[in-house]
C-alpha cells in the first residue's frame, strides 16, 4: 500500500495549482505532483493573462500578482516580406482586464497560495499513468511510487500522457494542436516605452499573421513585458510539413524582418523556449472530462480558445480548477466519488464561462485552420493599399482596386470567407 491523499493532483500550472488551492483551504489533504524541476519550470506561453478570473479567486491579486504591464494597446498586423498593415487600439484607460506576465513567475504565484493553503507540491516526479481497479481511478503511479487518492484531479496540460496512456484519451491529431516557439529579449524598461509608445506599467499585446509563418495557418506574438519583449510563432502542425525551415530559423527570420529588426535593436536574446498549445477548443477534449474518481481540467481537457488574435488558456485552466476543487467537495458531502456524483463538474463546466464561451466558439479552428487566410488575404491587402495609395495619374477607386488586387481569390471565396470569419470567429 502507497501514500493516501484525499486528492491527488498532476501537473502544478494554473489549472492543477488553483484546484490545490481551492481544496486545501478547505480542508482536504492535498497532493500535487508535478514532473518539472519547479512549479513553473515547464509552463511556456506568450505572455498576456485575462485577469477575470482572479477576482474571484485572489481579490488582493492587482498588489500581489507578478504582473509585469497592463494592457492598454492591442494590435493585429498582416505582414508581407516588404509590407505591413495594422490595426492599433488604443484605449486611454488602463482598467486591469489583462496583463503581460512570465508564465514562470506567476505559476510560482500560483503555488506559494496553493502551499500556504496547506496543499503539499512534490517536484521532479513524473507521474506515469493512473491506477485504475474494477474501472474506478483510485491514484497514480509514479515510478515504483504508488499514491492513493479518493479523486484525482488531472491538470497535465496539453502532453496528457497519463491520459493516453491510461485509456482515457486518444493520441491528439496533428490538425487540433499548433507548436509554439517563444523568445524573451531584453530592453530596457525606456526602450520599450519608447519603441510602443507606453507608459511606466502599460503594456500592449500584438499579433501577427502572413510572412512570420510563410504565410501557413499560424502567426506571431508580441508581448511587452517591463524590461524584456516575449516574441513568438505558432504553427498549426498540420502544416509543419510544408514549411521550408526549421521552426526556430523562421522565429529568427521574423525577428531580422525590416520592422521587427527596429523593435528588437540593441535587445539581448534571454531565453528561448517551445511547447505545443492545443487550438481547436473542446473538439480536442478528451471523451469523457470526468468519471469515477478523476477530473480533467486545463488544456488536458481542451481548455484553450484561440481566436487567432486572441489566445487565451490560463482563464480558462484557473477557472476549471476552481470548478473541479467545487465539484469534489459537492461529491465529498454526497459521500462518494463516482462519475455520477463527480458529474456536476460537467454542470458547472456548462454554466460557466468556460464550456458557454468554447462551445459558442466550437468552429473558429475549422476557419482559422483555412490557409487563404494567411496567404492571398495577407497579401491581397497589403498589394491593395501599396496601390490604393500610389499616385501616378491613373484614377483607383477602392472597389476596382481590390479587384486588381485579388489574386485567386473569386468574389465567392471572399464573399464565403466573410461570412465564416464574421459567424464563426
Ligand atoms: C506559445 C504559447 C503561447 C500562449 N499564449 C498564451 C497567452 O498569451 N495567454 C493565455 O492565457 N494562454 C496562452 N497559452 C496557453 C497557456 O499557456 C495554457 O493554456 C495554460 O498554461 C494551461 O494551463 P494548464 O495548467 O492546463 O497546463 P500547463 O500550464 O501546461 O501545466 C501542466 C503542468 O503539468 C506538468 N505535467 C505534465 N505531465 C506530467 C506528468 N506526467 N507528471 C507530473 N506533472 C506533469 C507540466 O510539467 C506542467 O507544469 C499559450 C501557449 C503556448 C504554447
Amino acid at each position: 500500500m502507497g501514500l493516501k491523499f484525499d486528492v491527488t493532483v498532476v501537473g502544478a500550472g494554473p489549472a492543477g495549482l488553483t484546484a490545490a488551492q481551492q481544496l486545501a483551504s478547505k480542508g482536504f489533504k492535498v497532493l500535487v505532483i508535478e514532473r518539472g524541476k519547479k512549479p513553473g519550470s515547464k509552463n511556456v506561453f506568450g505572455g498576456r493573462i485575462y485577469a477575470h478570473v482572479l477576482d474571484k479567486l485572489y481579490p488582493e491579486y492587482v498588489k500581489e500578482a507578478p504582473v509585469e504591464r497592463w494592457v492598454r494597446r492591442e494590435r493585429i498586423t498582416m505582414m508581407t516580406e516588404d509590407s505591413w498593415t495594422t490595426l492599433d487600439f488604443e484605449t486611454t484607460k488602463v482598467e486591469h482586464r489583462s496583463f503581460t506576465a512570465y508564465l514562470t513567475n506567476f505559476v510560482e504565484w500560483l503555488d506559494k497560495k496553493a502551499e500556504s493553503a496547506g496543499a503539499v507540491v512534490v517536484s521532479e516526479v513524473p507521474v506515469d499513468k493512473l491506477i485504475i481497479k474494477d474501472g474506478k481511478v483510485v491514484g497514480v503511479r509514479a515510478g515504483n511510487d504508488e499514491i492513493y487518492s479518493d479523486v484525482t484531479i488531472i491538470a497535465e496540460g496539453i502532453n496528457r500522457l497519463v491520459l493516453e496512456r491510461s485509456g482515457l484519451a486518444p493520441k491528439l491529431s496533428p490538425e487540433l494542436v499548433a507548436l509554439g516557439v517563444k523568445e524573451v529579449i531584453k530592453l530596457s524598461r525606456e526602450e520599450i516605452n519608447e519603441r510602443f509608445n507606453l507608459d511606466d506599467d502599460e503594456g500592449m499585446a500584438w499579433v501577427l499573421a502572413g510572412y512570420p509563418t510563410h504565410y501557413l495557418p499560424g502567426g506571431a506574438f508580441i508581448y511587452t513585458n517591463k524590461e524584456a519583449i516575449t516574441l513568438g510563432i505558432v504553427l498549426y502542425l498540420s502544416y509543419g510539413y510544408q514549411l521550408d525551415i526549421p521552426i526556430n530559423e523562421l522565429i529568427e527570420e521574423f525577428r531580422l524582418h525590416p520592422m521587427i529588426k527596429r523593435i528588437v535593436k540593441g535587445g539581448q536574446l534571454l531565453e528561448y523556449s517551445a511547447h505545443l498549445t492545443p487550438v481547436a477548443g473542446v473538439n480536442a477534449s478528451p471523451p469523457s472530462l470526468y468519471g469515477d474518481g478523476y477530473l480533467v481540467t486545463g488544456d488536458a481537457a481542451g481548455f484553450l480558445l484561440h481566436l487567432g488574435i486572441i489566445i487565451r488558456g490560463v482563464d480558462f485552466a484557473m477557472e476549471s480548477g476552481r470548478l473541479a476543487a467545487e465539484a469534489v467537495v459537492k461529491a465529498h458531502d454526497s459521500g462518494k466519488y463516482d462519475k455520477e456524483s463527480l458529474s456536476i463538474y460537467g454542470k458547472l463546466l456548462e454554466e460557466s464561462f468556460v464550456l458557454r464561451e468554447l462551445k459558442t466558439f466550437r468552429n473558429a479552428h475549422k476557419v482559422l485552420i483555412e490557409p487563404r487566410l494567411y496567404s492571398d488575404y495577407v497579401r491581397m491587402i497589403n498589394t491593395m493599399l501599396k496601390r490604393y495609395f500610389e499616385v501616378d495619374g491613373t484614377p483607383r477607386k477602392l472597389g476596382s482596386t481590390l479587384l486588381e488586387t485579388k489574386g485567386n481569390l473569386t468574389l465567392l471565396d471572399l464573399a464565403k470567407d466573410a461570412i465564416r470569419v464574421v459567424m464563426n470567429l
